[in-house]
């Protein structure tokens, strides 16, 4: 008997953006990223935990400032939130730019929309796993944001049509009623490990002829994001995770 990875598939998981700020470097030093691993540890006292893997700007910003803060994103929570914090870097992006920002008694930052939840975390204990970090720490400070379901990791692959390995091939892009979780891996959604290719200018929008019958679109298997047009130049970005025309899939309108 091995190890049968559907097993994992069967798992369940929120969506968590985890926030974090050290002093001095770029941005701020302001850093996030998503996350599914967030979770509560104990009740007395009110203990979380939360694997980052080690190569996120956000891993050690929170290992060097001791706090994190975690929101807990709306089921209404946009591609283009998951996609800036999920899939550009911290050191060179700065993904707090286009959203509400607000900050906790200790200063720590958070997207103080799209959430339905927060809470701030004290780190008592940092556990190196390997690929990851797990820390675990004490709430300093929760509080309900709105009254929302919260965003599932499953419901983020299979309804919003979010990051999808691009190895899977058997993704049917605009159709979404297949669960395009191919390989769920404990941790981050890739956070970081993104192309560090800055925002292309501009998008392709604009260039559909007049014929209304047919339309098309390419579909990001990065990262969900959508550009209506029919052909994409060979250097287009995805505006949203920076991943080139390769990654990119031709969809129906
Ligand atoms: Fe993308």
């Amino acid at each position: 008997m091995g190890v049968d990875k559907k097993a994992f598939r069967s798992l369940s998981y929120g969506l968590y953006l985890i926030t974090a700020k050290s002093d001095g470097s770029a941005n701020d030093g302001a850093a996030g990223c998503v996350a599914n691993t967030f979770a509560q540890v104990t009740s007395s006292p009110f203990q979380v935990s939360v694997a980052l893997n080690k190569e996120n700007v956000t891993a050690s910003v929170v290992q060097e400032s001791g706090r994190f803060a975690c929101t807990v994103l709306a089921q209404s929570a946009t591609m283009e939130l998951i996609g800036a914090f999920g899939f550009r870097t911290s050191s060179e992006f700065d993904k707090f730019a286009d959203f509400q920002v607000a900050h906790d008694a200790a200063g720590v930052p958070y997207v103080a929309e799209q959430a339905v939840a927060r809470f701030s975390v004290r780190v008592t204990k940092c556990v190196d796993v390997g690929t990851h970090v797990l820390f675990i720490g004490e709430v300093e400070e929760a509080e309900k944001l709105a009254d929302e379901e919260p965003m599932t990791y499953a419901y983020y692959h299979q309804v919003k049509g979010g990051k999808t390995p691009p190895k899977a091939s058997s993704y049917t892009g605009a159709d979404d009623s297949e669960p395009a979780n191919k390989s769920t891996k404990g941790g981050e959604s890739t956070d970081e490990s993104a192309s560090d290719a800055d925002a292309p200018a501009g998008e392709t929008e604009g260039q559909d002829s007049a014929a209304p019958a047919k339309r098309y679109g390419w579909r990001c298997m990065v990262c969900g994001y959508v550009v209506e047009t029919d052909e994409l130049p060979d250097d287009y970005e995805c505006p949203i995770c920076g991943a080139g025309k390769d990654m990119f899939e031709r969809i129906k309108l």
